[in-house]
């Protein structure tokens, strides 16, 4: 565990809070324990690690295991509809932990907390839920703990006011070598299918100086990797005042002295400019990768979903990014089978994805999400058939790979040994794209660079270190 905590403090006001907290659960003389469970994208991931921060300077000691908790607390997500049910069972299940420990509190959090519906849901069939609140308010956590404990009331807090962000919260990080940054909450891009926007507000950016300051603080203690996270990083910066949008925010990061590499997540197309593609062309530390979701390759259906790009516009991007980068690779989130889309317009996403080649896709079937324009569309579509497009789009997607890999076989790339493989005495090296290569090694070179040469392929890479 690595308690890191930007210059600019956590509120003295919280700080209290947690002193409050901490003299109440550790009162018995033993130390209380906490689990965070966490659903769904990075961005929750890292949430995740504040809220573990918090808990520890309340006494805490963060556990996997349930049965042993004191707090439990489920950081949500609503992305998609039918894994909500998941969260009500799991959440369901701590009524019998609480019988057997009358001092269990169990919080709710997240995205899918921030819908009034959901948190009203809990409110009345989950009275032994004690604590939920929203998006905007996690850094709240010890007062909201302190109220309960305190006055015996259950808290639910849903506040969206889209102001500042409140800096300086302690972070948890598990990974040694690889870490978070977010550099950017919320969304103003309302694209049609997607409940970001409402859950998580407008886009906010943090401050350059707090966001260096944190990288700083994370190479010198040794990580190798930071990955810039935001639900659409390129819009970084809009309306700063201190002019630094997203690729010059990568310029300066690139400039911290070390040996580490940059990656960032997600990428809107509408927003990524030559500016940026310049940037990730001339910072060394900035990987070759590219993730930028296209979602459909046909102009209609991009249209309904309101994505403000269309194809021609999304493939001068990539061989602009190919002009300046040849070696780049690509990824992209694509939905299939949006309503109304036919078969022919689904071809033109097939089309697309032969065209450009990506590295890989993340692929979804449309699913409904309650609340979003979408939902309401006419889909007259079936979703066996929808099913089928779906197989021949991971076809494609398999035959890429395939050809991709096989033209990887004699390069030699740089690759920060990650972990063990599950196959005995190997280890997954990952090379400044996409390329995860298998190996040969002791563990205790997890978290290094090293020299792979690439030697063949055979359902994974396989490589050997040479230096
Ligand atoms: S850009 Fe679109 S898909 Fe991405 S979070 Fe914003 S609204 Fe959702």
């Amino acid at each position: 565990m690595s308690l890191l905590t930007s210059d600019i403090s956590y509120p003295a006001e919280q700080q209290a809070y947690a002193e409050r907290v901490k003299r109440i659960v550790c009162a018995d003389g033993r130390i209380p324990k906490a689990q965070v469970v966490t659903y769904g994208c990075q961005q929750n991931v890292s949430d995740s690690q504040r809220l573990k921060g918090m808990l520890s300077l309340m006494g805490y000691e963060i556990t996997e295991n349930q049965e042993e908790a004191d707090f439990i607390i489920f950081n949500t997500c609503a992305v998609r509809e039918h894994a909500e049910d998941r969260v009500f069972g799991n959440v369901g299940a701590t009524k019998k932990l609480k019988k057997e420990n009358k001092n269990l509190l169990v919080a709710v959090c997240g995205c899918m907390a921030q819908q009034q519906s959901v948190a009203d849901r809990f409110k009345e069939s989950y009275p032994y839920v004690d604590i939920v609140f929203g998006t905007q308010v996690f850094h709240r956590l010890p007062e909201f703990i302190y109220k309960r404990l305190n006055s015996g009331r259950r808290v639910f807090e849903l506040e969206i006011k889209n102001e500042k962000i409140v800096e300086g919260l302690p972070v948890d990080r598990e990974d040694r070598f690889k870490g978070y940054i977010p550099i950017m909450y919320g969304c103003d891009n309302f694209c049609t299918y997607c409940i970001v926007p409402y859950v998580r507000g407008r886009e906010r950016s943090r401050s350059a100086e707090v966001i260096l300051k944190e990288a700083k603080q994370m190479v010198d203690s040794g990580y190798k990797e930071i990955m810039l996270l935001g639900q659409n990083v390129n819009s970084y910066g809009k309306g700063s005042s201190d002019g630094i949008n997203f690729a010059k925010l990568l310029r300066r990061v690139n400039d911290i002295e070390g040996d580490f590499r940059i990656r960032f997540m997600t990428s809107h197309p509408k927003d990524c400019t030559e500016e940026l593609l310049e940037a990730m062309r001339d910072c060394e530390k900035v990987e070759r990768h590219l993730h930028l979701p296209f979602q459909s390759g046909n102009n209609r259906v991009l249209n309904s979903m309101n994505r403000r790009y269309t194809r021609e516009k999304y493939l001068s991007l990539i061989n602009s990014a190919r002009e300046k980068m040849p070696d780049i690779a690509f990824t992209s989130d694509i939905i299939v089978g949006f309503p109304g889309e036919t078969y022919e317009e689904f071809k033109d996403t097939l089309s697309l994805v032969n065209e450009v080649e990506f590295a890989s896709l993340f692929t979804f079937i449309y699913s409904p999400r309650g609340g979003t324009p979408a939902a309401i569309l006419p889909d007259p579509i079936s979703r066996k058939e929808k099913g089928i497009w779906f197989d021949e789009l991971l076809k494609a997607q398999d035959r890429i790979a395939k050809k991709l890999n096989n033209k990887a076989v004699g390069q030699v790339v740089r690759v920060l040994i990650e972990e063990a493989a599950p196959a005995d005495g190997y280890l997954i090296g990952k090379s400044s794209g996409t390329l995860n290569i298998y190996v040969k090694g002791d563990e205790s070179l997890i978290g290094t660079f090293k020299n792979v040469k690439i030697d063949s392929y055979s359902n994974v890479l396989y490589g050997t270190i040479i230096e």
